[in-house]
């Protein structure tokens, strides 16, 4: 059995026990949750109020030149570049996950219409994060495509002479299930597939090798484990074989070869800053910054490999303290247990009170989200969702974590009403 003494003497020989000081956490709250919105790093707020004070209010119009404001995209895309194995000069932060997966899915297809028309058909997963099947099957009704959705065993079989586009989020929202991403992907170039990856719960979270895996399109989250802030800038990534082949269809001036010509007729910057559209939330990104710098603090400490092993560490315990500590009490585990398929999150499963059981621990300080099933079993139950951030997440926290857990069931505090009434963002 773990004891309570085994997990601070983890803390007390963590290597990266000192990146938590770069945070600014709320007294008594353990938080789970950074998988959906990551924390706030102490340097935001003086930095988002300089931007403010001094390179709007003073600076005004010349700070687009004096501050940097013009190269942000480009810029922090160099910092997320080093966090996802992709090369300077590959990545820009902008727009929306949803947008960005708009642009690189519609150059795919244009991709394949060219090299291979007669695939017409886009697939995913069924449990993909929903916003990227709705912007799919959108695009799929404006071009002529259909989508087709299958579970995860069922991939690679799906590959036939008509896919065009296999698009995939590396790490489930819903499960934490992690896919090979070089493996899939070279099962879909040997079908003549391209590949687009959404990495939401991979980016800061585990390593990523997206050069390495010969990907061709890619996106991701800056307010999840980045800690860019709610609402911060997403990134893209295009493999550099394809960078230059199509516009992307919200070709607005700033992926312009030249937006200050203000000539008539667009003309795209060549790489990947052609996939820009219009102006760039400066305050936003500024806050971005501030969150990538959190991530990119380890590296002289081992970087994305020393924070995935403390991540693993961290969900093994999860694991194991749940089942010596809550068994009984009718949760499963959705999560993989083996480390090669898991992201840096453990969803639990029950067949009620999910929801309920995320609420009393909410109200005890413990953080963590839930997320409907679709009441079959396994993995399709109700989910009790927690996202474990090595950079500010220690083993203490996950003994309190589980030893509030206990008590709720134990206690069947989840089935106070208070508990039991839905909010709009669950
Ligand atoms: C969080 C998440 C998104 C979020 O998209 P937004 O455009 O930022 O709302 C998209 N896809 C996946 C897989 C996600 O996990």
């Amino acid at each position: 059995m773990t004891t309570l003494q085994d997990c601070r003497a983890l803390d007390a020989n963590d290597p990266l026990r000192a990146l938590r000081q770069q945070f600014t956490l709320p007294e008594g709250v353990i938080y789970l949750d950074g998988n959906s919105l990551g924390v706030l790093p102490n340097t935001a707020a003086a930095r988002v109020a300089q931007a403010v004070t001094a390179e709007w209010g003073q600076g005004l119009i010349r700070s687009w030149n004096s501050a940097g404001w013009f190269e942000l995209p480009q810029r922090l895309g160099n910092k997320i570049a080093q966090l996802i194995g992709a090369a300077p000069g590959e990545v820009v932060a902008t727009d929306s996950t949803s947008i960005n997966l708009y642009k690189v899915l519609s150059a795919a297809l244009h991709i394949a219409a060219q090299d291979a028309p007669a695939r017409k058909v886009i697939v995913s997963e069924r449990s993909n994060f929903p916003t990227d099947l709705y912007i799919a099957e959108a695009l799929c009704r404006e071009r002529g495509f259909r989508l087709q959705l299958v579970e995860p065993e069922e991939i690679t079989a799906a590959l036939t002479a008509e896919v065009a586009v296999l698009m995939l989020t590396h790490v489930n929202y819903r499960t934490g299930a992690m896919h090979d991403m070089a493996a899939v992907t070279a099962a879909a170039h040997a079908a003549g597939t391209l590949t687009v990856w959404d990495l939401a719960h991979s980016a800061g979270a585990v390593p990523v090798a997206l050069n390495a895996a010969k990907a061709d399109f890619s996106i991701g989250c800056g307010y999840k484990y980045l800690n860019g802030g709610p609402g911060a800038p997403a990134f893209v990534w295009v493999n550099p074989k394809h960078a230059d082949r199509f516009w992307q269809p919200l070709a607005g001036w700033w992926g312009h070869a030249a937006p200050f010509e203000f000539t008539p007729d667009y003309r795209p910057a060549t790489g990947i800053s052609r996939y820009l559209c219009g102006t760039q939330p400066i305050l936003s990104m500024t806050a971005l910054e501030c969150g990538l710098d959190t991530v990119l603090a380890a590296e002289p400490l081992g970087g994305m490999q020393a924070l995935r092993q403390k991540s693993l560490a961290l969900t093994d315990l999860f694991i194991k303290l749940v089942e010596e500590r809550c068994a009984g009490h009718g949760l499963g585990l959705a999560t993989p247990r083996e480390h090669a398929q898991r992201g840096s999150q453990v969803c639990l499963t029950r067949t009620q009170g999910a929801y309920a059981i995320v609420q009393a621990l909410i109200a005890r300080g413990v953080i963590g989200d839930f997320r409907a099933g679709d009441g079959k079993v396994g993995k399709h139950l109700d989910i009790l969702r927690f996202g474990f951030t090595p950079l500010y997440i220690g083993f203490e926290d996950v003994w309190n974590a589980v030893e509030h857990l206990k008590q709720v069931l134990e206690t069947a505090e989840w089935q106070k009403a208070e508990f039991n009434q839905k909010h709009a963002v669950t």
